[in-house]
């Protein structure tokens, strides 16, 4: 059998006719009509010379055909590619030298652009679901699924790329599919669900977490091509749950129209991707009665923790590992003292099979022993929870100390005026590094009611050289502060 596509199906064969997508302005798509087109694409991808273990690799707009796509590269054995539609030609250059595809499929708009990148035979695919792709498609629908078993590669997603090059992390079927079945169980998704699908496609959280988890369960899907408000506003009375990043979160806040009655079929909001401030958590559940569900993962390992279900959601954390992940936090070799600072690692079905032609880097963060080592800090409370305090690539070491920016961007945040923070590190001749805290006021900024409390709250060494105001900060797509970039812009600083 193939062992990620026979689970993704499950509800194809029991439920065919239920709804898998609602469209605005678009036909339903069933669960028939998902896997038909599904195989369809796998016969067609076969017929290009798709041959098991080989990779398609994918830049287009989020359709049903997209993820018919994703499916039927699954059901050819092959290994599924997506790359963040943002990236131009020359970075699309990169990933395909690296990838080595036998099939790229992009954008008609791009294809003059894309197609002489590599040897790849190159198909195209819009997001109104027309392309040569389609074209492609054979009439009849019908294909046995290439047998494939847990530790084949179902896909290489790159990761966001935050803190340096983006890295292929390799994803086996059972990578995929443990982490789906534990998730859907977790946060009880079944099949009279129906999820608010906002989010990119070339994502682990659009992707892995929102496709993968609605397929397991045979729910349905409010299938948004992007985050449009009003498209959610409209949405939300007839959903049962919704996965954003956080920004999702602060633009429907900006909303008047999100009240408690328009939230009250909803059963369930989820966040990840980022770190969501106590402050959206708490207006989040003032302006809807809903304690929204926050979680942590990455492209590596997929998701790791999640505050429960039932029990207590506390905002600022994100929770307990999943069940079957273990998690530990770790300095200097040792396993840290509860509510102490250390790196996140974690073993689990859920974990990656390493970085795609990236050996010493591989070797480096992921142990013989099945340990991944995350790269985030983190501490452990007393009865569990875990709290992200930042990546270890952000710490700040200045005049020999230790300077984690979140404790310095939670002070800001917190005080009247501030919108959010960033906090940096930047080059300094006597210091090393110097702290600069980057800050996005609300109205008029107050430089000196903030170095007020700064200097009340923080030991001398953590305290901001460099206050600098900024309209907002640097995001990518998946709401992420782009640290590297902030701390491009301020490097010369003190030099
Ligand atoms: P790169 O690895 O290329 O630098 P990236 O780490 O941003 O990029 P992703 O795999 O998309 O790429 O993101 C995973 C990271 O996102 C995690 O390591 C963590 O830092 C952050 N993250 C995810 N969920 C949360 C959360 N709920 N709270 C805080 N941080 C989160
Ligand atoms: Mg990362």
């Amino acid at each position: 059998a193939n062992h990620l596509c026979s689970l993704l199906a499950r509800h194809a064969v029991l439920t065919p006719d239920h709804i898998f997508a609602y469209r605005p302005g678009l036909p339903n798509v069933t669960y028939a009509d998902l896997f038909n087109g599904a195989e369809r694409m796998a016969s067609a991808l076969a017929a290009q010379g798709l041959e098991p273990g080989d990779r398609v690799a994918v830049q287009v707009d989020k359709s049903i055909e997209a993820i018919q796509l994703y499916i039927g590269t699954v059901m050819a054995g092959g290994i599924f590619l997506p790359l963040n539609t943002a990236y131009t030609g020359a970075e699309v250059a990169y990933f395909l030298g690296d990838a080595t595809p036998r099939i790229v499929v992009c954008d008609p708009a791009r294809e003059g652009e894309i197609a002489p990148l590599s040897q790849a035979r190159t198909l195209t695919l819009a997001g109104d679901g027309s392309g040569t792709l389609i074209d492609a498609l054979p009439a009849e629908a019908g294909f046995d699924a290439v047998p494939r078993e847990e530790g084949d590669l179902a896909a290489i997603l790159y990761t966001s790329g935050t803190t340096g090059r983006s890295k292929g992390a390799m994803l086996s079927h059972g990578n995929l599919a443990s982490n789906s079945e534990t998730l859907r169980e977790y946060w009880r998704f079944t099949r009279d669900d129906v999820l608010i699908h906002a989010l990119p496609i070339f994502h682990t959280h659009g992707l892995f977490v929102a496709t993968n988890v609605s397929l397991f369960a045979g729910a349905s899907t409010f299938f948004l091509a992007k985050f449009d408000p009003d498209a959610i506003i409209s949405a939300l009375p007839s959903s049962t749950a919704m996965m954003g990043v956080p920004t999702f979160y602060t633009r429907l806040l900006d909303d008047p129209r999100l009240t408690p009655d328009l939230a009250s079929n909803m059963r369930l909001f989820i966040s990840g991707s980022a770190p969501m401030l106590v402050d959206t958590h708490e207006k989040w559940l003032a302006r809807t009665g809903h304690h929204v569900l926050e979680r942590y993962g990455m492209t590596e390992t997929n998701m790791s923790t999640s505050n429960p279900y039932e029990g207590e959601r506390r905002m600022g954390t994100v929770g307990f590992p999943l069940p079957g992940v273990e998690l530990r936090i770790m300095d200097d070799g040792k396993e840290v003292a509860t509510d102490e600072i250390g790196v996140i690692e974690v073993r689990g079905p859920n974990v990656f099979q390493g970085y795609w032609q990236m050996p010493e880097k591989t070797a480096e963060e992921l142990r013989e022993d099945g340990w991944f080592i995350t790269g985030d800090l983190a501490t452990r409370d007393a009865e569990g929870y875990v709290t992200i305090v930042g990546r270890s690539k952000d710490l700040i070491i200045t005049g020999g100390f230790n300077v984690y920016p979140k404790e310095i961007e939670g002070l800001i945040d917190d005080i009247p005026g501030v919108v959010e923070s960033a906090v940096i590190g930047v080059p300094h001749p006597d210091f090393g590094e110097a702290v600069v805290a980057v800050i996005v006021p609300q109205g008029d900024p107050d430089p000196g009611g903030i170095r007020d409390v700064l200097t009340r709250d923080l030991a001398k060494f953590k305290q901001p050289k460099e206050l600098i105001f900024v309209d907002a900060l640097p995001r990518n797509t998946m709401g992420k502060v782009q640290k590297k970039q902030l701390r491009e812009d301020y490097a010369a600083l003190f030099t």
